[in-house]
């Protein structure tokens, strides 16, 4: 495990797009899976203003959404289908684009096809996240078992608190379609992204704390190929001596 402190969160965004740009331009990246929420925001937007610089190529690269709201159509300005065509697919010509729809009543074929079609592409090469204040991954509350595969999940009162501040029309969700641990795990590479003392404590436990499905972003620590960017708000609770260790 890699982890690197940035001062902000605007290094931070920088050094996640640094980061991306050596993997895509340097190894063998081609499926890359995407998170929504507010830590990416300032990542996307640097990226999108790289690509329109001509700085970087992505033509080769496809896109997966990590998760999305259930049910909710995928033209609601609340869908997660909605952010990333908002904040970044829509900008750059990625190979392909591809998502959860979340409007689809048969939610297992939803769930199962998308799997399937991960697979055929031939996995996941990349896969970006944040980390969910309860310690989620993806949607993956806390208890998800760590072979959980793509499915429907019920959120937990707290995600929906936070989904809530978040959400402008109606009523908030209460079920996600996400990609299982399992095909999170599976990523070959992965970046973790954690901005601001709101995160601090979930960060901790990541370097500290057991590694149990009450804690879903624990599994990560078992990952071969991880690199974990901060800024200092995330790693206030951290001891110079465990980066030390984990570098
Ligand atoms: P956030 O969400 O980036 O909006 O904090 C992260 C997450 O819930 O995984």
């Amino acid at each position: 495990m890699k982890v690197s402190i940035e001062k902000d969160y605007n290094s931070l965004s920088e050094k996640a797009v640094y980061l991306f740009k050596e993997l895509v331009e340097s190894s063998n990246i081609k499926n890359i899976a995407f998170p929504t929420g507010n830590t990416p925001k300032l990542f996307y937007k640097k990226l999108v203003e790289l690509y329109k610089d001509n700085k970087i190529k992505l033509s080769e690269s496809s896109g997966f959404l990590i998760d999305e709201y259930y049910p909710i159509k995928k033209e609601s300005k609340d869908s997660f289908n909605y952010y990333i065509e908002k904040n970044f697919f829509a900008h750059v010509d990625l190979k392909a684009k591809y998502s959860l729809d979340g409007n689809n009543l048969d939610f297992l074929t939803e769930c199962r096809n998308y799997e399937e079609l991960i697979e055929e592409k031939g996995g996941l090469d990349l896969t970006i996240l944040g980390i969910g204040e309860n310690g989620h991954l993806g949607f993956n509350e806390p208890g998800s078992e760590f072979n959980s595969r793509t499915r429907l999940v019920e959120l937990k009162n707290g995600t929906l608190d936070l989904n809530r501040a978040k959400y402008d029309s109606g009523t908030v969700p209460k079920y996600a379609l996400t990609l299982g641990i399992y095909e999170i795990f599976k990523s070959k590479k992965i970046i973790l992204m954690a901005s601001g003392e709101s995160k601090s404590e979930r960060v901790k436990d990541l370097f500290n704390g057991s590694i149990s499905n009450n804690l879903p972003v624990s599994v990560l620590r078992l990952h071969p190929d991880i690199e974990v960017l901060l800024d200092k708000g995330a790693a206030t609770l951290i001891e110079d001596n465990i980066v030390e260790l984990v570098n």
